[in-house]
């Protein structure tokens, strides 16, 4: 699968998890923030370890 967007609901407890799981991907300053320009196909397997590596589950991606 493809991702084509990344987003991240409210409620992050900033672990910082996805940012260590996937630079590339997250910045977490005051909350986890997903960045700008990225190409997600190229970090997929990151980004579905990052989404289930988080404790509050607010981490979501789609196709
Ligand atoms: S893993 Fe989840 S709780 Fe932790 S910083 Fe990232 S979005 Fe926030």
């Amino acid at each position: 699968m493809a991702i084509a967007k990344v987003w991240i609901e409210e409620g992050c407890i900033k672990t910082r998890l996805c940012e260590e799981t996937a630079p590339e991907v997250f910045r977490v300053e005051d909350v986890a923030t997903v960045l700008e320009g990225v190409n997600f196909s190229d970090y997929t397997d990151e980004i579905k370890d990052a989404a289930e590596g988080c404790p509050v589950e607010v981490i979501h991606y789609s196709e």
